[in-house]
């Protein structure tokens, strides 16, 4: 369970020390904690995660691991707010590309967040060919199921935001633009087109 590269508090207000607290260190934690309890012995032992993501069929394989990835690659491409926070160079000219502009893009990604019903992440990814995606994956499901690879998502199970905006999940969505740490999602994407 790596440290947070920021501060507990640093995502406030959209979101506040509490729901770092109890989102990363209870949460997060405990779906590693499971995991970590199922794999020994289990033919899933010393694989990656992606893996397991990708071709576990038991369920608490499949919930656990896959929750496990979906927190890691949220947290990890999130950093404290910046002003006129957007994507750049490659990554922004395929996000004009696939969406029209990055304000169109936002628009659509809070809109399949806020759709979602129940809990569940909205996401950014690529496919093969380096075209971007957004799609609505419910519970613990991650687009590399999908055989997607997976850029950005916004976690929109409860936990992630009631404490902080209670029933109101679009203006939670909306809030959380100034947070993403761009460089990681252009990082991932770079990669997936060289993979
Ligand atoms: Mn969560």
């Amino acid at each position: 369970m790596p440290e947070l590269p920021f501060a507990h508090d640093a995502l406030a207000p959209a979101i506040s020390a509490q729901t770092v607290e109890i989102h990363y260190g209870r949460h997060t934690r405990t779906y590693l904690d499971n995991l970590n309890a199922l794999l020994p012995g289990s033919k899933y032992e010393g694989r990656p995660l992606e893996d397991i993501v990708t071709e576990a069929t038991e369920a608490p394989f499949l919930n656990n691991a896959g929750q496990l990835l979906n927190h890691t690659l949220y947290f990890a491409a999130l950093r404290p707010a910046r002003e006129d926070n957007a994507p750049t160079g490659a990554l922004l000219s395929a996000i004009e590309r696939d969406f029209g502009t990055f304000v169109e893009f936002r628009a659509a990604f809070e809109k399949a967040g806020a759709t979602l019903f129940g809990s569940g992440w909205v996401w950014l990814s690529a496919d093969d060919a380096g075209r971007l995606h957004i799609t609505q994956e419910p519970n613990a499901a991650n687009p590399l199921q999908r055989g997607l690879r997976p850029l950005l998502t916004f976690d929109v199970w409860e936990h992630a935001y009631y404490l902080d905006y209670q029933n109101r999940r679009p203006a939670h969505l909306a809030a959380l633009w100034p947070l993403v740490d761009w460089d990681v999602v252009a990082a991932r994407f770079a990669e997936s087109v060289t993979a």
